[in-house]
């Protein structure tokens, strides 16, 4: 089995992978991620079955339309969660489908009505979303919250889980990434040791917390599984881009050999390289890669540019270099000279 723990910065919002047989599932991807998340499942050659929630979030944007649009995975929610557009709706006791494994549903309100956990089959992993979170438990202030359910859910659903199963929150704001169910009926404070429920409602009641800055905006947009409002954007439209998991947009050797006319292509190799056996790319200006930090090239803002490199790492940085200096349009060129003369494309200067 692939697992991956995936996390949004913005949101502290963590979003699972999980995968088998080539078959993946994701829990709690965020809207802003989602090419983050299509670019690993592209690059570890999964296919997306489906994603599911935790619960209708009120901090961040589900990105569960956004995956579905992209490549028709299948939208899972709980039933009681009150979400529409979903393709499939989730009840206690469900067993999410991957490859050979699977994910069982169990149902664990009070921070929402509508939320539940994820229990892999073998029980070593438990998804608790923000019912139960490390050493502490989501709010019950606001939604459907209420303190008295979700004692109840921790105790009767999670910490029933064997000792040895780790947990896996939807957040953490202190970059923690992972419990037991041991370590939090031991060391919980809000929900451990021999806290009482009315210790817990006691507690939970007088967190006085500011009002959540998402709320009427994620709220609306979860209970639509993340449908936005209006056109996406953000998504480069001058040329067919790949986006890397390491957030780098990408350019095919090809498509920049019919399109040359149309781009400024920056050599960041060093001048020897430059006028070295490889050749270079019929056009190209050079500016070598330690010169880029210092100052940005001379370049016209309103055309793209193609980074190119030996081999597309030091190019990738200085596609990133670029971006950051303000240039909107800018992409790597993929693989590289190496890979430029391999596919036998123009260039002046070569050796041969
Ligand atoms: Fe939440």
């Amino acid at each position: 089995m692939i697992f991956r723990q995936l996390m949004d910065p913005i949101s502290s919002t963590y979003t699972y992978l999980l995968a088998d047989s080539g078959e993946a599932v994701l829990i709690d991807p965020v809207f802003e991620r989602v090419r983050r998340d299509s670019a690993l499942l592209h690059e570890l050659d999964l296919s997306l079955r489906c994603t599911v929630e935790t619960h209708v979030h009120a901090d961040h944007v589900t990105g569960a339309w956004a995956h579905r649009k992209r490549c028709g995975s299948l939208i899972g929610v709980a039933r009681v969660s009150g979400a529409q557009g979903a393709d499939f709706y989730l009840e206690p006791g469900d067993q999410v489908q991957f490859g050979k494994r699977y994910l069982s549903v169990r149902a664990t309100p009070g921070h929402t009505n509508g939320c539940v956990t994820y229990v892999l089959d073998n029980e070593s992993m438990a998804f608790t979303g923000d019912a139960l979170l490390i050493r502490g438990a989501g709010r019950t202030d606001f939604q459907e919250g209420d303190a008295a359910t979700l004692y109840r859910s921790v105790h009767g659903q999670i910490f029933t889980l064997p000792d040895h199963c780790v947990l896996y929150p939807g957040h953490d704001y202190r970059g923690i990434t992972a419990s037991s169910v041991a370590e939090e009926k031991r060391y919980n404070t809000r929900l451990g040791g021999n806290l009482s429920e009315s210790d817990f409602v006691g507690f939970m009641n007088n967190l006085r917390l500011p009002y959540p800055k998402q709320l009427d905006r994620a709220v609306p947009a979860n209970l639509k599984c993340g449908e936005p409002i209006g056109l996406l954007t953000d998504e480069p439209d001058w040329a067919p881009l790949e986006l890397t998991f390491a957030g780098i947009w990408e350019i095919e050797p090809n498509w920049v050999a019919e399109h040359l006319g149309d781009l400024q292509v920056l050599d960041v190799r060093e001048p020897s390289e430059f006028s070295g056996p490889l050749g270079r790319i019929p056009g190209a200006r050079l500016a070598p890669l330690d010169t880029l930090a210092e100052q940005p090239p001379d370049l016209d803002r309103k055309r793209p540019v193609v980074a190119v490199c030996r081999a597309g790492g030091r190019s990738a940085h200085a596609t990133g270099l670029l971006q950051t200096a303000g240039f909107e349009r800018v992409a790597n060129l993929a693989g590289g000279m190496l890979r430029w003369r391999a596919l036998d494309l123009p260039v002046e200067g070569a050796a041969d």
